[in-house]
């Protein structure tokens, strides 16, 4: 301890710790654009005072302070240019006073000060000091004198006053005051007098302190105070009004608090006007505190897929409010919950910058994604409930399957398809239930729409084996089943992929495909020739019964109409060329036509036919044909014929 006691008359001054100044200047640089901060961090000392006492005052009976209501005031006074902010709290002694205000000794402005140190002259002081509290110094941002008087709780409590302009000292001096307790004072500089309304006070403690578990009391100057009617409205009125709604709702025992209650408290932190779809509550507890209260809303917001959706909880620091959608605790595949966060670990002026980088943040995240799934999983027990939540917001959580690994099991539980089995959502493990023991893989087609799924020609012989195709819809898919690969033992393979090989039933049918095959291998080295490097090869196919042709994705590759909407986004350029396989079903009685043109010899009609049934596979598959003129032309020269 640096400061050594010069009494002047009744008066000690003090020098500040060497330090003190520099943090001083520092926090008046950097802050004084925030400089309404002041009135939380003071209003979180005070709260701090009030929870110690509280406290201690359990087993020190010393300290039991009864008919001394625990409470804050706040006095603004426009006249004198000064704020007020008393507390019936622990209060300090004048040893504490030297040792809490006149050094770098508390925990947040000594870390500061610690790793300002270490960073050495380069730091980027303005970054380095949002990561640690800075609290009561803050006073400086707006005023150019403080005075603190304090009486410690206990008996042999002695008030004393510090005061200090901020330069180099301090003054201590004995002083009055009725109960235990800080009593802060600033004095404004001039050009910050406005902080001296009540309006001011009340919007700052609404916006900043309104969960403080303590009263937050305004006394009004007199002009303001209300004409008291009768007698027992000006007893009332000697009490000064809460202006804080207190009580933070996170805080108190979940028996106590009701379902209206949870509603109200969700509207009032979203601004939504129906009440949520589920919600969860919990506090971790350990080396690192925290209080988590997350609401799935009832409806997705409008803004759930723009470019800049809102994203994050409110958070708190031992019930002080820092800011809203704090994106840094919820991974974005999580954006549409919402909720409260607050934590016993974070220093009061954290910014969203130091937020990035910090151990604290990076263990709520996974606390909090972790119960925020335990909340679904909570959703998912009742299917119907659950189709509701899946439906406004299934598509951001597939995003999780894709951007968070470690959590693809559980994520993957929670993903629901529709399917070819029924018109209900079914999930991986459903499915997987209802696989005949001869299926090993899970089978899926990829379009741009349900009937464009269920017509698919790809999935023929899978149907026909009675294997059941999941029929995904949206481009997120191809991630998630990227993602995935597999579910449990079961690979996820696509219909549409060139790596689909159904093996035949029985030697019967290996036979009969090898003679089909051989029929037809002529017209499959034409189809070569004809569509060239419009497709990367031509084979037979095994997925076929009913279709002649379809076109499969080479393995590797992005589906079609996945492919289709990238190149029309600004990513094109990246997307390396695929060419697609033709497959033909060498059983189909179309395919078995041509060969028998291409053994009369008649080129011409064969080639013709080839490419119509190249553009209607490009067709079926939602794509555009590369000639819809020559494509029509071709159509109608058949429809004249048939119809001849
Ligand atoms: P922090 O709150 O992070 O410790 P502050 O600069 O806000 O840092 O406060 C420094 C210390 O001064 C506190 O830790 C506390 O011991 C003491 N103090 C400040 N305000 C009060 C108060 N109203 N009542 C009692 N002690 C206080
Ligand atoms: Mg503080």
């Amino acid at each position: 301890m640096s400061t050594a006691a010069q009494p002047t008359g009744s008066a000690e001054t003090h020098a500040f710790q060497a330090d003190v100044g520099k943090v001083l200047d520092l926090v008046i640089h950097s802050l004084y654009s925030q400089r309404e901060i002041f009135l939380r961090e003071l209003i979180s000392n005070a709260s701090d005072a009030l929870d110690k006492l509280r406290y201690r005052a359990l087993t020190d009976h010393d300290l039991a302070t009864e008919g001394v209501p625990r409470e804050i005031r706040i006095t603004p006074d426009r006249e004198a240019g000064t704020i007020t902010i008393a507390d019936t709290g622990i209060g300090m002694s004048h040893d504490e006073l030297v040792e809490y205000l006149g050094t770098v000794a508390h925990s947040g402005t000594r870390a500061f000060e610690q790793s300002r140190a270490e960073a050495g002259a380069a730091a980027d002081e303005v970054s380095l000091i949002g990561q640690f509290g800075v609290g009561f110094y803050s006073a400086y941002l707006v005023a150019d004198r403080v005075d603190v008087v304090s009486r410690p709780a206990g008996k042999e409590g002695a008030a004393w006053r510090w005061s200090s302009d901020a330069r180099e000292e301090y003054t201590l001096e004995p002083a009055e005051r009725e109960t235990h307790g800080t009593t802060v004072t600033l004095h404004l500089r001039d050009e910050e007098k406005g902080f001296a309304e009540s309006w001011r006070i009340e919007d700052l403690v609404r916006r900043y302190s309104d969960y403080i578990d303590h009263p937050i009391r305004l006394v009004r100057p007199a002009e303001e105070a209300e004409e008291p009617e009768d007698g027992e409205a000006a007893a009332e009125a000697k009490e000064p009004e809460q202006i804080n709604t207190g009580g933070a709702l996170w805080k108190r025992p979940k028996d106590t608090i009701t379902d209206e209650d949870y509603a109200a408290f969700y509207k009032h932190v979203t601004h939504d006007v129906t009440d949520p779809m589920a919600r969860t509550h919990f506090t971790v507890e350990g080396t690192r505190m925290f209080t988590g209260l997350l609401f799935v809303p009832d409806k997705a917001p409008f803004d759930l897929f723009s470019q800049d959706p809102s994203h994050g909880v409110r958070l708190y620091v031992k019930r002080v409010f820092i800011m809203d959608e704090c994106d840094a605790l919820l991974p974005r595949w999580l954006r549409f919950i919402r909720g409260v966060i607050d934590s016993d670990d974070l220093p009061l002026n954290v910014s969203r910058e130091t937020l990035q980088d910090s151990a604290v943040v990076r263990f709520i995240q996974k606390q909090v994604t972790r119960k925020a799934l335990d909340m679904l999983d909570e959703i998912a027990a009742d299917e119907e409930r659950y189709a509701k939540f899946w439906a406004e917001f299934g598509l951001v959580l597939k995003e999780g399957v894709h951007l968070a690994f470690e959590h693809k099991e559980r994520i993957g539980k929670l993903l629901r398809f529709r399917s070819s089995a029924s018109d209900a959502l079914t999930s991986l493990d459903a499915y997987v239930e209802r696989m005949p023991e001869d299926q090993k893989a899970i089978y899926y087609v990829m379009a741009q729409s349900l009937d464009a799924a269920k017509s698919s020609p790809h999935l023929e012989a899978l149907r026909k084996r009675g294997y059941e195709v999941l029929y995904l819809t949206d481009p997120i898919d191809e991630w998630v089943v990227m993602g995935l690969s597999m579910w449990g033992d079961h690979a996820l393979v696509s219909a549409m992929k060139a790596g689909l090989e159904l093996k035949p039933a029985d030697e019967a049918e290996e036979k009969e495909r090898e003679v089909a095959r051989e029929a037809v291998s002529g017209v499959l080295e034409r189809f070569q020739s004809v569509l060239g490097d419009r497709i990367g090869e031509v084979r037979a196919s095994t997925r076929l019964t009913d279709s002649p042709v379809c076109l499969v994705v080479p393995e590797g590759s992005l589906h079609a109409h996945v492919e289709r909407l990238l190149r029309q986004s600004d990513r094109a350029a990246a997307l390396p060329e695929t060419r697609r396989i033709l497959e033909v079903n060498p059983t189909h009685p179309l395919i078995t036509r041509l060969q028998e043109l291409a053994d009369a010899g008649k080129a011409e009609t064969l080639d013709e036919s080839i490419r119509l049934l190249y553009d209607q596979a490009l067709l079926a598959e939602g794509s555009p044909v590369d000639d819809p003129a020559g494509f029509a032309r071709r159509l109608l020269d058949v429809m004249t014929r048939s119809l001849a």
